[in-house]
């Protein structure tokens, strides 16, 4: 861990957990230095869909908890599994939505909040990280601070759409061949997904990589089935993206691992996130339980909010503002391998606001 001294903060001062959020963001990110500072190393960072919205990656729920898209109804993961014509025609209408709306994700560039927190990761002061996003934009901008990162430093909650696997046998590969394959048993949903790229007018994605289509005859749709199966003559079964349906749960290897990082962690930092899944609920109830320092950092309402009394500390802030402020002060006055490192990087997020969302920052 670099040794990491910030004498141009000014001091935090002491307030009440409820009252961090009225501190200048100078004063925020002199608290967030000393609640690292205390962590020695062993703070976890937990995130959610908040810290992708600058990429273009649109939240399932906005300010107030509700859908940030009101006509946003995500296929749920029995409907997706059903043995029957009806689930062969869910499976039809999700592949077909996704192979249109994964582009847009595969292509989003990390933003400054992913770069601040891949710093944290590799100067040591918080090197693991859970997050409920299943974008792959952590490991983009870890993998830009340090090429031969760790990948177990990186737990993905409820998995990646960067990679699929079949249902059966969990055969996994990568999410780029099986667009491949789609497109070249699907020339027709090709050629609209070319011209889609061409014109710029890509579809509306949430942030699972499906989009809306209205009007489209799904039955034209071949699913792919799993060429690993074929290969090796068992049982073909369907493939799925690496993530958590709604109506799905983890896995317990998943669950275990995440509970396992909090229980091994010196403290816990939230950044961006709702934590309106249960899975991540779940790891700040076992922090707060385990009596260990938490930090939240994040617009708007949480299911969380209630652990303030317990004391949980609270900013009602955009974490990018506060980390930004924090790393850029933390650059100048230290040294190392590590610092010249977060410093080349530091200013090269890419912001890219989904067009439609507008006023507050939506959270997830
Ligand atoms: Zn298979």
């Amino acid at each position: 861990m670099v040794r990491i001294s910030i004498p141009t903060l000014p001091k935090a001062p002491l307030v009440p957990p409820s009252g961090l959020s009225v501190l200048p963001i100078p004063q925020a990110a002199a608290h967030l230095a000393s609640f690292l500072e205390k962590g020695k190393g062993k703070t976890v960072m937990l995130t959610g869909a908040g810290v992708s919205v600058d990429s273009g990656i649109r939240a399932y729920r906005g300010e107030k908890g509700t859908y940030s898209n009101p006509n946003y109804k995500p296929i749920l993961f029995h409907e997706l599994v059903e043995d029957s014509d009806r689930g062969d025609m869910f499976r039809r209408r999700y592949w077909a939505r996704s192979f249109l709306g994964y582009p847009p994700v595969r292509d989003a560039q990390p933003n400054p909040t992913h770069i601040y927190i891949a710093a944290l990761q590799h100067l040591g002061l918080a090197p693991k990280l859970i997050t409920q996003n299943v974008d792959n934009l952590h490991r983009k901008a870890y993998s830009l601070l340090s090429p031969s990162y760790k990948e177990s430093n990186i737990l993905e909650l409820h998995g990646t759409l960067a990679k699929v696997h079949c249902l059966k046998h969990r055969h996994e590969q990568k999410r780029d061949s099986y667009q491949e394959e789609i497109a070249r048993m699907n020339p027709v949903w090709d050629e609209e997904a070319k011209e889609a790229e061409r014109t710029g007018r890509r579809p509306r994605t949430n942030p699972d990589g499906d989009v809306e289509l209205h009007g489209v005859d799904y039955r034209s749709f071949s699913v792919p089935p799993c060429r690993i199966c074929e290969q090796e003559k068992v049982d073909p079964s369907m493939v799925k993206p690496n993530v958590v349906f709604f109506g799905e749960t983890i896995t317990p290897r998943v669950r275990d691992e995440s509970l396992n990082l909090i229980a091994e962690a010196s403290s816990l930092l939230i950044l961006g996130t709702s934590l309106a899944t249960y899975s991540a609920f779940r790891l700040v109830k076992s922090a707060i339980e385990l009596n260990k320092p938490v930090l939240m950092i994040t617009t708007g309402p949480t299911r969380a909010d209630p652990f303030v009394e317990k004391g949980m500390e609270k900013m009602d802030r955009v974490a990018g503002d506060v980390l930004g402020k924090y790393l850029d002060e933390a650059v100048k006055t230290s040294t190392g391998q590590e610092v010249e490192d977060v410093k080349r990087y530091l200013h090269t997020g890419v912001v890219k606001r989904p067009p439609e969302v507008e006023g507050p920052r939506a959270e997830g």
